[in-house]
């Protein structure tokens, strides 16, 4: 599945939020939203416009896929099922979002953003219970064991990760033993801990059911 390769702070400044698109970078005084919080372009510097009704919107649904790592093809397939679903369409959404295996791994904090944690996935690093697994997308279930494959155990990349992760709490949602990189899912995500960051999901909702 493709997916973006530009300039990832210039997500961030479009949005005028911090998307933690960048691991450790992101909570450093390096962070460009910590240093010049304008929008990317030759008219940034003029004043950020009011966004209001559609633009609202699109914010939104763009916050939601920069923070996932997912292009819009992709995004519109998870809207798709998630308002099939029984339940809150929004919610149901962040939820299918939330419980992506590069998602859980991020989660886990053994990777620093979910970049990296995709990437750890790709190059074959994650099994789901005792079964390899190469899928980001690859949704998780109650119950399911993810870990770190034994032949990736010392993988430098990993265990930087997981000591620059140790102040970041795993959510209630998954019971982690950091100690032994490895992870299970004992309930499904909760409204109140999903993104770090402030949005409105109810907004995409509306913006896809025009
Ligand atoms: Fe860059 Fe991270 Fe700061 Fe975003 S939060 S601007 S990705 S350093």
């Amino acid at each position: 599945m493709a997916r973006y390769i530009g300039p990832v702070c210039r997500l961030c400044r479009r949005e005028g939020m911090k998307l933690f698109l960048k691991g450790e970078r992101c909570h450093s005084e390096k962070c460009a939203i910590e240093k010049r919080n304008i929008p990317p372009g030759q008219h940034g510097k003029d004043r950020r416009p009011k966004i209001l009704g559609y633009g609202l919107q699109l914010r939104e649904k763009q916050k939601a896929k920069r923070v996932y790592g997912i292009l819009e093809r992709q995004f519109h397939t998870y809207f798709e099922k998630a308002a099939r679903a029984k339940g809150i369409t929004g919610e149901n959404l962040l939820y299918s979002l939330e419980r992506r295996l590069d998602n859980v791994i991020y989660r886990m904090g053994l990777g620093t953003s979910r970049a990296q944690a995709r990437q750890l996935v790709r190059h074959g690093h994650i099994q789901v219970n005792d079964r390899k697994v190469n899928i980001p997308s690859f949704q998780v279930q109650q119950g399911d064991v993810v870990e770190v494959r034994e032949k990736s155990r010392k993988n430098p990349m990993i265990l930087a990760a997981r000591d620059a992760t140790a102040h970041q709490p795993a959510p209630s949602w998954l019971e982690v033993d950091r100690e032994a990189l490895k992870g299970r899912v004992i309930g499904g995500p909760k409204r109140d801990e999903l993104v770090q960051i402030q949005l409105n999901e109810q907004l995409i909702v509306e913006l896809y059911s025009k």
